[in-house]
């Protein structure tokens, strides 16, 4: 019960940065653009006019239907039109039955949704024109509207409409500029969900690619506490700010710092040790008593010797690393029984050769 909740509790940011981008995309855009003389009525991507042509000869009006497309907001623009009876038609789908105009059969396709096409029976002589305004990006999720009712003489309509769901803000350039109010509820879901998951894109991708950084070069992912590169075993919980880490991916193949540099040095000072003191005593005509070494050096001299004795180093370091990654103190205990092996045979040559000096044939 608790998973599901944090998860939502999670969401909720993104949430309300996709509603709040919907509102600005819907009313601050368009204010933006008719101040700068984009507005959208001012420019239309798009305008057709589907009933207009071969009006009635005995009629001054057709009902006609505007649709202007923008990119941030579509305008529709709806006029009566009276028949000789004098009653007034609306471009509404139950025009379809009357007319035999083809193209006031594609008005349900070519309005876009959320346009009023017509007002309601009381209104209906009222009224000579509406404007919708559509706003809202990617999908439009606010309308307006603007009644214009009809003039008195029956002569065209009054030029101020009634303004409907909407704040009328005033007049740019002869264009009205008002933020729409009436929520198209699909639209606005559309567009929530749309800009959420891009403020979830936005903010998920550099955290993931910084996760991943940290990861890469042994940081804590949450805090970038870096960890200790030189303990064996990464811990289960950052020491820093107590997150848990995850385990360490590639584990047994990671290669931080070495682990026993120190034990590593004397390995590689006692054995050129021995190899320079070897070489003197067999070089004084001594023997080697080692039956390993003997036989490497009887096969391959004393070049093969040296390569076999740093073959043997590395080996030694490298096995010294992997037990240390295993266990730690267990990968210290072989560092130095290497190195107290590596230097036994050194003692002993120095005895020798301190004996053969100080004690001549
Ligand atoms: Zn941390």
């Amino acid at each position: 019960m608790r998973r599901p909740l944090g998860s939502l509790a999670r969401l909720f940011p993104y949430v309300l940065s996709g509603v709040a981008l919907t509102l600005f995309m819907a009313w601050a855009m368009p204010l933006l653009l008719a101040m700068r003389g984009l507005g959208p009525a001012s420019r239309f991507a798009q305008a057709q006019q589907l009933v207009s042509s071969s009006p009635p000869a005995d009629s001054a009006f057709v009902p006609s239907l505007q649709v202007r497309r923008g990119i941030f907001s579509d305008w529709c623009v709806v006029e009566s039109g009276s028949l000789p009876s004098g009653d007034h038609l609306w471009p509404t789908e139950e025009l379809q039955e009357l007319s035999s105009n083809r193209a006031i059969a594609s008005i349900s396709r070519a309005a876009p949704m959320g346009c009023v096409l017509a007002p309601s029976e009381l209104e209906r002589d009222r009224y000579e024109r509406i404007d919708t305004g559509l706003s809202g990006w990617p999908f439009r999720a606010f309308a307006s509207e603007a009644w214009f009712i009809r003039r008195a003489s029956g002569d065209g309509y009054e030029p101020m409409p009634e303004h409907r769901w909407n704040v009328y803000l005033g007049d740019i350039d002869g264009q009205q500029v008002l933020v729409a109010l009436r929520p198209l509820p699909l639209g606005f879901a559309a567009d929530t969900i749309f800009w959420s998951g891009l403020s979830w894109i936005a903010v998920a991708v550099p955290t993931t690619l910084r996760r991943q950084k940290r990861e890469k070069y042994g940081k804590c992912i949450d805090c970038g506490h870096t960890l200790d590169p030189t303990v064996a075993r990464r811990p289960t919980n950052c020491p820093e700010c107590g997150v848990a880490l995850r385990r360490d991916p590639l584990g047994f193949a990671r290669s931080p710092e070495m682990h026993f540099q120190n034990a590593y040095v004397w390995l590689v000072f006692v054995s050129s040790l021995d190899i320079m003191l070897t070489w003197k005593i067999l070089d004084r005509g001594g023997l080697e008593v080692n039956p390993v070494a003997k036989l490497v050096i009887d096969t391959w001299g004393m070049h093969g010797a040296i390569a076999f004795k740093f073959a043997l180093m590395l080996w030694v370091i490298i096995a010294c690393e992997i037990l240390g990654r295993l266990k730690w103190s267990a990968g210290r205990f072989l560092a130095y029984v290497a190195v107290i092996i590596s230097a036994s045979p050194v003692v002993w040559s120095l005895c020798l050769l301190a004996w053969h000096e100080l004690v001549p044939p």
